[in-house]
């Protein structure tokens, strides 16, 4: 689960999520500019939270956390727990970047309705 190979194809398929939801003609509130998505040791995780001492999603161990002043999500690939994990608390990030709010029930509004919008991607795409 934590091999670097599969870590960068997720990378790209967020990636590619990210993009998929910028096309779909996200306005106003709903858009996001994504940075980058980190997928980094353990160890160096623990250094980034510590550094930026920022947000970290309270209630879910430290997995990932955004970055908001360089748009940036890191995510522990030490913790990866695959793709379906990967989207729901991608979402969960995209959350605090669309709604420029480090608050969770921000962060959630809009995670719910990206959640949804992945959900219709990915059943368009099994068709
Ligand atoms: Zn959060």
């Amino acid at each position: 689960m934590t091999s670097p190979m599969v870590a960068s194809r997720t990378r790209l398929e967020v990636a590619n999520e990210a993009s998929d939801l910028h096309r779909s003609r996200l306005t106003g509130r709903w858009a996001v500019q994504l940075g980058a998505v980190l997928f980094v040791p353990h160890g160096k995780y623990l250094d980034a939270t510590r550094i930026f001492q920022l947000h970290v999603p309270q209630g879910f161990g430290s997995m990932m956390f955004t970055h908001l002043a360089s748009r940036t999500v890191y995510v522990d690939n030490d913790r990866y727990m695959g793709t379906e994990w990967l989207g729901h608390w991608m979402a969960h990030e995209l959350g605090h970047l669309a709604s420029n709010s480090t608050k969770e029930g921000d962060a959630e509004k809009v995670a719910r309705e990206y959640r949804k919008r992945l959900k219709q991607s990915l059943v368009a795409k099994s068709h």
